[in-house]
Order: C-alpha cells, then sequence, then structure tokens
C-alpha cells in the first residue's frame, strides 16, 4: 500500500465531502480514508503505486460528486488562490440588491406594469444566482439532488407561478448566505494555517563562502547555521557559540524566557532573543520539532472521534429519510386534496430547509480548530478521539518517576559491601547501564562522570524491565538493579528501596538514589480534583516507601507500588472500566504498553520521538501545569461541538415543520440552511482561541 495525500482545492460543499470520503473510502484498492473538510484535503493508501495514476482516478472520483474541484499533490503543490466558481463576489450581490430593490419600488410604490417589476426580479435572481443555477443543472444532469438543484428548482417554480419577489429574496440570501459561510470557513482555515509560521522557511548556513540564506529543507545534520537576534530558529540544534535568552511559548504555551548557553539544545519554532547564536544542526527539516507539531496537528483530524463518526453516517442516512418525506408530503396530500402546485412547493421549500451542511461542516471544524487551539497552550492533541476522553475523563493514573517526580534522579550514597570500594562500584554500575535509558540509569552514569571515573568496557548488554540491568566483564557477569533482580541467596540480605551491585552472584555494594516531587504536582492535583475527577492513581515499579512519601505529598486517591510493566497494564484496564474514561501521564519511558491501555496517554515533553509517536497528547511543556487547561479545553471544545448540533437540528425542526403545513416561507428555509451553518462554523472557530485558563 502506498500512502497519499490530496488537495481538494474548491472543495465547498461539506456534505459533498462525506460523500466523497465515502465514495472513495468504499473502493476496494484503498484504505485508511480519511477527509479533512477544514483543510481541504483527504489522505487514504492505494494499492496503486502510480501516483499520477491515483490523482487521476481522485479527481474523477471527486468530479462525479463535486464539480469544481480540483485535486492536487499535498505538500508539493501549492495551493492556487481559490478560483471557485461559486464564490458570490461582493460586486455581484450589490448589484443584485439594486435591481431587487428597484424591483420592489417598482411593485409597490410606482404600481409599474408587471412586466417591468418582473425583468427586474429577473435580473436581480440572474446576476447573483447564474453559477448556482449552472451547478444545479449540471447536478440534475448527473441524476443528483444537491442544495443548487433544490435552489435552481425552487427559484424556477417560484417565477413560474409568479411569485418574482420571493424567488429574488430567495437567490440573494443565499448568495449572502454562502458568501458569509464562506468567509468564516475560510477564516478559521487561514488561522490554523498561521500555525505553520511557527516554522521558519530558511536557514543562515555557515558555509566557505560565508553565511548565506538557504531553504531550511536543504540543511544537513551537522551543519552550522548562524541564528540572529529575535529571528526564529528553524531547525532543532545545540548551541556551539553564544548566549540569549529563548522563548519556546510557540511549542510550550509557556511564556516565560529561558537562558540559553553553549551546549544548550534548541528546537524549531523557538524564538531567539537578544543574542547571537552559532547552533549545531540536529535534526532535519522534517524531523523538527516545528514540522513534527505541525503534522501532529495536520493528521490529528484523521483520528476521528466517535461525533464526528456519527455526523458521516448521520448525513448517509439523513439525506434519504428527508428525501422519502418530501416525496410523501407532495404525494399524499395531492391524492386527497388534488392541489399538486401548493404541497409541490411546501416540499421544495422543506428539502431547502434540511440540508444538513451546518452539521457536517461544524462537528469536524469544531474539532480541527480545537486541536489547532490546544496546540497553542502548549498540548498536542492527536485526534478528536482524545479531546473526547479528555473531556469525559474522570480517572488519572501518573507514573511516578519522571511525571510525579521530576525524573533528575541523584546518587544520594555508595556504600560498599564487599571486597570492591565505593568508586571501584559506581564505576561498574556505570557501565552496567551504559546502554539503559532509565532514570536511575542517568543518574548512576552522571556520578561517575562527575567523579572522572574511567568505565571498564562490558559486554552482552540486557535490561529487565522493572528490574534492573547486567552486563557481562570477561566472563563475569555484573548485574545492578532492586531487589527483584537478586538470586535468592542474595534477595534475603536486601532491601527495598536500594539499587544493588553484584558480581557474580556476590553483593558487592548498595546505591541510593533519590528524587523529588515536581514543584507543580500538587497544585495540580488539586486543580485536577477540583474539575471533577474522582481517581488519581499513581503507578509505579519503585519501593512502598517510596511510592508513600509522593502519594502523600501529592493528595492522591491511591497508589500501587512495586509493579512490573505488565501489573501497570492490568491495573490501568482495571482503573478503566470502572471510569467514564481514563487518562494516562507518562513521561514516555517504556510507557507504550500503558499508553495503548489507557483512553488517552499522554506523554510529557518533546524529547523523545518514541514517546511523542506512542502518545495520544503530549504536553510540550515537559510539566504538568497545562493537563487541566488540557481537560478544561477538551470540555469546551465537546460542549461547543454539541451546542452546534443542538441548535443546528433544533432549527431545522422547526422549520421542517413549518414548511410541511405551508407557514414557512422559502427565504426563512434558505436561512435554516445558511444562516445557521455560518453561525455553527463561527462558534466553531471561537475554538481556535484557547481560553485563558489558568487559575
Ligand atoms: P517507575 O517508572 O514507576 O519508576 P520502572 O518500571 O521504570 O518504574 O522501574 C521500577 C524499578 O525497577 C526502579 O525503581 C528500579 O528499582 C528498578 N529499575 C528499573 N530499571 C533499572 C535500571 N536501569 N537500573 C537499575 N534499576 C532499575
Ligand atoms: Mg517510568
Amino acid at each position: 500500500m502506498t500512502a497519499y495525500k490530496f488537495n481538494l482545492e474548491g472543495l465547498h460543499c461539506a456534505n459533498c465531502a462525506a460523500k466523497i470520503e465515502a465514495a472513495i473510502a468504499q473502493d476496494k484498492s484503498t484504505q485508511n480514508t480519511s477527509l479533512n473538510f477544514a483543510a481541504k484535503t483527504i489522505a487514504f493508501s492505494s494499492s496503486n503505486s502510480n501516483e499520477n495514476a491515483v490523482k487521476e482516478w481522485t479527481q474523477n472520483m471527486v468530479d462525479a460528486i463535486e464539480d469544481g474541484v480540483t485535486v492536487t499533490f499535498a505538500d508539493r503543490e501549492n495551493k492556487t488562490e481559490k478560483t471557485a466558481k461559486k464564490d458570490h463576489s461582493v460586486a455581484e450581490i450589490i448589484i443584485s440588491l439594486v435591481f431587487f430593490a428597484a424591483a420592489v419600488l417598482c411593485e409597490h410604490i410606482f404600481a409599474a406594469p408587471i412586466a417591468l417589476y418582473a425583468i427586474f426580479y429577473g435580473i436581480a435572481v440572474i446576476v447573483c444566482g447564474y453559477k448556482v443555477f449552472r451547478l444545479g443543472f449540471k447536478s440534475v444532469l448527473k441524476l443528483r439532488l444537491d442544495e443548487n438543484t433544490l435552489m435552481t428548482i425552487a427559484v424556477i417554480a417560484a417565477f413560474c407561478i409568479g411569485e418574482f419577489a420571493e424567488a429574488a429574496l430567495v437567490t440573494l440570501l443565499f448568495a449572502i448566505g454562502e458568501a458569509l459561510e464562506d468567509k468564516a470557513v475560510s477564516r478559521s482555515r487561514h488561522d490554523i494555517e498561521k500555525l505553520a509560521e511557527i516554522r521558519p522557511d530558511t536557514a543562515n548556513l555557515e558555509t566557505h563562502h560565508g553565511t548565506l540564506s538557504v531553504p531550511a529543507q536543504s540543511v544537513k545534520t551537522g551543519d552550522t547555521i548562524v541564528i540572529n537576534p529575535f529571528e526564529r530558529i528553524p531547525l532543532d540544534g545545540e548551541i556551539i557559540s553564544g548566549s540569549s535568552s529563548i522563548d519556546a511559548s510557540a511549542l510550550t504555551g509557556e511564556s516565560i524566557p529561558v537562558n540559553a548557553v553553549q551546549g544548550t539544545k534548541l528546537l524549531s519554532g523557538m524564538m531567539n532573543g537578544e543574542g547571537l547564536l552559532k547552533v549545531r544542526v540536529t535534526n532535519t527539516y522534517e524531523n523538527s520539532a516545528a514540522s513534527r507539531i505541525l503534522k501532529m496537528v495536520e493528521d490529528a483530524a484523521s483520528t476521528k472521534g466517535k461525533s464526528e463518526k456519527f455526523i458521516t453516517k448521520f448525513a448517509k442516512i439523513y439525506t434519504p429519510i428527508v428525501m422519502i418525506m418530501a416525496i410523501l408530503l407532495v404525494l399524499i396530500p395531492t391524492i386527497f386534496t388534488g392541489d399538486f402546485i401548493t404541497w409541490l412547493s411546501r416540499a421544495l421549500v422543506f428539502l431547502v430547509a434540511s440540508c444538513p451542511c451546518a452539521i457536517v461542516i461544524s462537528v469536524p471544524l469544531g474539532f480541527y480548530s480545537g486541536i489547532g487551539g490546544a496546540s497553542k497552550i502548549g498540548v498536542l492533541i492527536k485526534g478528536g478521539k482524545y479531546i473526547e476522553a479528555l473531556a469525559k475523563a474522570d480517572t488519572f493514573v501518573f507514573d511516578k518517576t519522571g511525571t510525579l517526580t521530576t525524573g533528575n534522579l541523584k546518587v544520594s550514597s555508595v556504600e560498599s559491601t564487599g571486597e570492591l570500594n565505593e568508586k571501584q562500584i559506581l564505576a561498574l554500575a556505570a557501565a552496567a547501564e551504559l546502554h539503559s535509558s532509565h532514570p536511575i540509569a542517568a543518574a548512576i552514569k552522571n556520578k561517575a562522570q562527575n567523579h572522572n571515573l574511567e568505565l571498564p568496557v562490558l559486554s552482552d548488554y540486557k535490561e529487565k524491565a522493572g528490574m534492573g540491568v547486567s552486563a557481562l566483564s570477561g566472563t563475569k557477569e555484573i548485574v545492578c538493579g532492586n531487589y527483584r533482580i537478586l538470586n535468592d541467596n542474595e534477595k534475603q540480605q536486601s532491601e527495598k528501596g536500594f539499587i544493588y551491585l553484584t558480581v557474580d552472584g556476590k553483593l558487592q555494594g548498595k546505591i541510593s538514589v533519590s528524587d523529588t516531587v515536581r514543584s507543580e504536582a500538587p497544585a495540580v492535583i488539586s486543580r485536577i480534583k477540583n474539575i471533577g475527577a474522582k481517581t488519581i492513581a499513581m503507578l509505579t515499579g519503585d519501593n512502598n516507601d517510596a511510592a508513600e512519601k509522593v502519594f502523600s505529598q501529592c493528595s492522591l486517591t491511591q497508589y500501587h507500588a512495586e509493579l512490573l510493566p505488565q501489573d501497570k497494564v492490568k491495573i490501568m484496564t482495571e482503573l478503566k472500566t470502572k471510569s467514564r474514561a481514563a487518562v494516562f501521564v507518562g513521561d514516555g519511558i517504556n510507557d507504550a504498553p500503558v499508553i495503548a491501555a489507557s483512553d488517552c496517554g499522554i506523554a510529557m515533553g518533546l524529547g523523545s520521538q518514541a514517546a511523542i509517536e506512542a502518545a495520544d497528547a503530549v504536553l510540550t511543556s515537559g510539566n504538568l501545569n497545562q493537563l487541566p487547561n488540557a481537560v478544561l479545553h477538551s470540555r469546551r471544545v465537546i460542549n461547543t461541538v454539541k451546542a452546534n448540533i443542538i441548535f443546528a437540528l433544533a432549527v431545522k425542526a422547526v422549520i421542517l415543520i413549518l414548511a410541511a403545513v405551508g407557514i414557512a416561507p422559502m427565504w426563512l428555509a434558505v436561512f435554516a440552511d445558511t444562516g445557521v451553518s455560518m453561525l455553527c462554523v463561527l462558534n466553531s472557530s471561537r475554538l481556535l482561541k484557547p481560553k485563558n485558563t489558568n487559575g
């Protein structure tokens, strides 16, 4: 399977978007089809590896559903300025309004002859309606009924029965409504595209010929780039000279600048302060933080939540049901009353009022804006599904080391219990931990480095999760870990709180490491309780005493200590069945199984690529502060989406009933269609601007 992603330029109708997605998904050659209406893209994998053939095929599929949409390769072909065929220009609307006003004056004030004002109304209709009619006729030829066809039929019908003013009013309202709706959608699209501004396109590359401004894509890892004062950092790297203060707020949502000196690691998207910096590039453009964030926000739309999936299904059954109702609305009364024209016009009003556009457009746009808004407060959420989980969550489960605690463990004592002295113990332990990324390993390696110890070279490194590590020094087995990793004989002499070093089964020494609770943890936990969490649990592989301390300092509701990784998964699964939704928060180091077992697994920090990939959401600042904000923001997204659905359905229901009994005029139906869509779109796009939720 080859993965494809295309732009759908000129895609306007949300309802058609759902149909396009369904049509492409249904084809045997495709998988994982996902259409993002807000970004106007479609992504899927295809068994066909000829990209031009797939593009052409996609174009044909799209053409069969909506006219005037151009398929181009996403990421490659620049989006051209939209040449969409149905854009109602302001000029057209004004000219049309003038003729409409003239016609009204002629009809009611000057009592002019019918022919005159009928012509004026006619001009008003044609000027702002011809695009709709053209699309409407095309749809009829394809035997399809969409909003354009309905409008066309309705306006022609109104004209035929002499309702000239009604025909003109309806056309005008429809044009104005669509123009406003388009504006609202493109405004929120534009806001989302602005996120891309955190990724500069050029870098100042140091070469033999001096510093050159080159495309950031062409810079390789290991190259040196210069970052001028108050420039945005284009690529991840490490400072080799200079110092400055760095504003990371675009990535983390935290606006306090941090000092950066030689050796400080920078991420792309951060803003340089007053100093000139030379930076050695450590990641290519595609792998740099800003690109990863943008990609995540874009891809997020493809992990759809329940409400988004519901919408696609809803549109599928809703349209045929409404069609059948409209047909019955003509047939049954006509049989009894014989008045075909009256009931036909009511059915037309009914059909125009029934378009599900407002819902189809505002739900995905709500999630999309919500995800974009979250990224502005330093929370990356990988899809609507996880926004739903965060909004519902009443159970929060934390990993201990690196999550509730700083994870910057320090070796607090080394004690010899055998022949080796303390330095030898430390050197051997550090050598055995060489390949481990566990915070304990980091603490031991740091301590050894601080003492300038020379580490022996070992072989056959092994790590047992939740226990420790082992390696061979020649033929001697070196083991470093907690009591679990010791043999039965050694176990009897051990306590739970220490890390032991054994050589060939003989206890040589014990190391104690200490960790501190994150300064923000107690306050964050209490905020989470305040916003309604019932269960706040901690899972740790560490011993009971260490766990108990963190438990009471953070006022959690429960903890589970001395767990092996599989025990963590088991407890997570149990907690999940007892809750509405369970969130797991970890530092990302060997957390993947627990993340998978939770409804939404959150990793802290942009540090490790693996953690970011495994997680469902990332707190980019690397601390817990944004967690309650993420929950509140997600609830706002869900509430907005729900409010839109209820509002749209309620207005539609009322107007559908009024239309059926003949009270609603056509213009009201048009308002129900375009007006409600526009209001829902505006409401959704507010989610791009996260509220300041601190406190
Ligand atoms: P947690 O992340 O909750 O601390 P882990 O499963 O990562 O749990 O670790 C549990 C325990 O296993 C640690 O407290 C430590 O005693 C031991 N351990 C794990 N990895 C190592 C290692 N690389 N070196 C020494 N001890 C380790
Ligand atoms: Mg851990």
